[in-house]
């Protein structure tokens, strides 16, 4: 993507190189809402749409923080930090246009960089993790270290350091505050809290297609007023969505995939949602309710 000179968030707390204990600790009210939220889930699995498979990859790898360590960050680093914020103003620019357009207000989410792990509203959250998004406090949180292991750990091919592929990440994510906002997450999960494992999961399933839809009619107006994305964006993107298909990630992992156990799509579905919404924008008649993201 050709971002040169755009403005960056100032909505990002950066706790990177800081340790767990550094920020301030988690209240009882967090660790109510944890609680409340791990229920509404039906498990205790925090994390997001390419959560799992790192998790299984990268376990035993990483290491907290030794306490109050602060380093220097490498130049790529600060150029991952740079992109993202980047990529998080061009989401509240087009997020608070198109809320007014449709005479409501869109309140900025913040993002949490950080390193191995942190407090969130929603328990502790891990490297492991993969991003995600917590509507306790209405952040994402992200390890930019797993931008690397986009490429070297799932195989996507992600062909310059400003890739698209990585853009999705962050739209995706703010894609669930989205769903926060419009009262989506709060009925699916009063919804889910009702169902077997099986039915919960498929109503997980349309969230996180929800969530690559909305990344995609982010994608849409970004490329509409700023033509920042290049073909080859779109297929790392493209590629992305792909291999973080529920099915592709079993398989993978497992040799075979179970259809019931996914949560996030299978890889067809998720590469339709993300070039769907990159087509059409058309986020607003588009909704959970209609049972079109069957
Ligand atoms: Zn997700």
């Amino acid at each position: 993507m050709k971002l040169n000179g755009r403005r960056e968030s100032t909505n990002v707390e950066d706790r990177r190189g800081m340790s767990r204990g550094a920020k301030a600790g988690m209240g009882g009210i967090a660790g109510i809402i944890f609680a409340v939220i791990i229920t509404l889930m039906g498990g205790g699995n925090l994390g997001d749409a390419l959560g799992t498979v790192v998790q299984q990859q990268l376990q035993g790898q990483l290491q907290e923080q030794p306490a109050g360590n602060q380093r220097e960050f490498t130049e790529e680093e600060q150029a991952a930090a740079e992109f993202s914020k980047q990529i998080l103003a061009s989401l509240e620019e087009v997020w608070t246009a198109q809320f007014q357009q449709n005479g409501m207000r869109y309140e900025y989410p913040t993002m949490v960089l950080f390193t191995g792990s942190t407090s969130t509203a929603c328990g502790t959250g891990s490297s492991a993790m993969g991003p995600f998004y917590c509507s306790g406090d209405q952040k994402l949180y992200l390890d930019l270290s797993f931008f690397a292991s986009m490429s070297s750990q799932l195989g996507i091919s992600i062909s310059d350091k400003s890739s698209f592929a990585y853009a999705y990440v962050i739209a995706h994510e703010v894609g669930h505050h989205i769903e926060y906002l419009r009262g989506t997450l709060a009925k699916a999960h009063a919804k889910m809290n009702q169902l077997d494992k099986a039915s919960a999961n498929k109503i997980s399933v349309k969230l996180e297609l929800l969530a690559d839809y909305y990344a995609g009619c982010w994608a849409h107006y970004e490329q509409q007023k700023y033509g920042s994305l290049t073909e080859q964006d779109l297929a790392d993107a493209i590629d992305a969505a792909q291999k973080i298909g529920d099915d592709y990630l079993q398989k993978r992992s497992q040799g075979y995939a179970s259809p019931d156990s996914f949560t996030h799509g299978t890889s067809q579905q998720r590469m339709y949602w993300l070039k769907k919404g990159f087509e059409s924008g058309d986020w607003n008649t588009t909704t959970f309710d209609e049972g079109e993201l069957d």
